[in-house]
């Protein structure tokens, strides 16, 4: 032990908490700490029990996340060897794509810290003020594992806000383009690193895009609400005879119809319209589809929005189950955390009964295997993707 370590000491309560696998300590499950935001501190129970290492900040409502349970120096060592378990798990997992995310989190042992790779490039994201002043030790491990052409720093999210972080976007290493063409199975689709959604698309969702181009039946009409650049629209038009991708964001739908170019399919239509309007529209008109996809962004991002993300949700799939012909599949997603497995269903099923259909249950789905979840971390577990078959 370091005696110049600071230390933190737990309630009963967060003591329990942490050694039931939760690596997260909020601000009221502290009895004190020492340090300031950024430094690796000692965490021990009322009775000096050593409880593990953690990134403290005390801006955060969350201030301290637990980085080990072992009595370990966390040093560049250290990070290299989170990186390293993550990247071998990630082989194994053989993904068919160039971009996926390679570090998750503390769903991969380091709190606060995202690298997704899209072909030779990082993106790297930062949510604790540890591990940004430690992106030091961070960079040459990537550079050392990985090799990237360069390494992109997007820190411009809400998070960082919230843990009194500033604001960014720049680079790390090498050098990085504004926007990189990228492989998803069969298709291809240009990440905008700098300036698109999290860090240029949505990874999470690869394995479900994947899967809609199964459900996609040969020769159907398909409705993509929520496409954003087409991640679902483009796996589903390499079989659907036509699909129609709608978001209300003009610059997701320039990106879309780039992409629809990149894969040489014309079958796709774009539409710049609020979902709810459109979705009201097409079911008052009696409009029939095959598949009908939903991936709303999240609705409920606190526990606290809650009743009106359940209006929102069952709205959305009130219409869209209306909207099936007999044997179309709906693809219901939703990344709100809050928004349970066990709530969607119950909103689920009562959209099927006010829309008076049976709806098969094909498969339930989550986020792709790079996001990984963790059995005692429940937060890690947060997309949900239901398959519907209207019968
Ligand atoms: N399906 C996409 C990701 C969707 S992200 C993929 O798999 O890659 C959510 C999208 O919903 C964003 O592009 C956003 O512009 C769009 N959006 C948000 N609110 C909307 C609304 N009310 N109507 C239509 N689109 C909306």
């Amino acid at each position: 032990m370091n005696p110049a370590e600071p230390k933190a000491v737990l309630k009963d309560r967060g003591a329990a908490r942490v050694r039931s696998g939760h690596p997260w300590v909020y601000r009221s499950d502290v009895v004190s700490a020492e340090g300031e935001a950024g430094d690796v501190v000692r965490v021990t129970d009322r009775r000096g029990g050593f409880i593990g290492l953690a990134f403290y900040n005390p801006k955060s409502e969350i201030s301290l996340r637990i980085a080990t349970r072992e009595d370990e120096p966390v040093d560049e060592s250290w990070f290299h060897g989170r990186l390293r378990d993550a990247l071998a798990y990630r082989k194994s997992l053989q993904i068919e794509a160039d971009a996926y995310r390679v570090l998750h989190a503390e769903a991969d042992r380091v709190p606060g810290l995202v690298v997704d790779r899209y072909g030779e490039y990082l993106v790297v994201q930062v949510g604790s003020a540890a591990v940004e002043r430690r992106l030091g030790w961070v960079v040459p491990a990537l550079g050392d594992l990985l090799a990237p052409a360069g390494i992109l720093l997007r820190a411009d999210s809400l998070a960082r806000k919230r843990e009194g972080l500033d604001t960014a976007v720049r680079v790390l290493s090498g050098e990085v383009p504004e926007n990189v063409i990228v492989r998803e199975g069969p298709v291809r689709y240009r990440a905008h690193l700098w300036k698109g959604q999290k860090t240029g698309s949505f990874l999470d969702q690869r394995e479900n895009h994947l899967l809609a181009g199964r459900y996609a039946g040969e020769g159907g009409r398909v409705l993509d609400v929520f496409s954003y650049a087409g991640g679902f629209a483009l796996h589903a038009a390499r079989r659907a005879a036509s699909v129609e991708a709608v978001d209300s964001s003009g610059a997701a739908l320039d990106a879309a119809r780039d992409n629809a170019g990149l894969n040489g399919l014309a079958n796709l239509s774009f539409t710049r319209k609020n979902a709810f309007d459109l979705l009201r529209e097409r079911s008052d008109a009696g409009e029939r589809y095959d598949a009908v996809i939903l991936d709303p962004p999240a609705f409920a991002k606190a526990k606290r929005d809650l009743p009106g993300a359940i209006r929102a949700y069952k709205e959305i799939n009130l219409r869209a189950t209306k909207l099936l012909a007999p044997g179309g599949v709906l693809v219901s997603c939703s990344c709100s955390y809050h928004f349970s497995r066990e709530i969607m269903e119950g909103t689920l099923r009562s959209a099927a009964a006010d829309a008076g259909a049976a709806m098969r249950v094909r498969e339930w789905r989550g986020q792709a295997a790079d996001h990984p979840e963790v059995l005692t971390i429940p937060e890690s577990r947060y997309l949900k993707c239901a398959v519907l078959e209207r019968l």
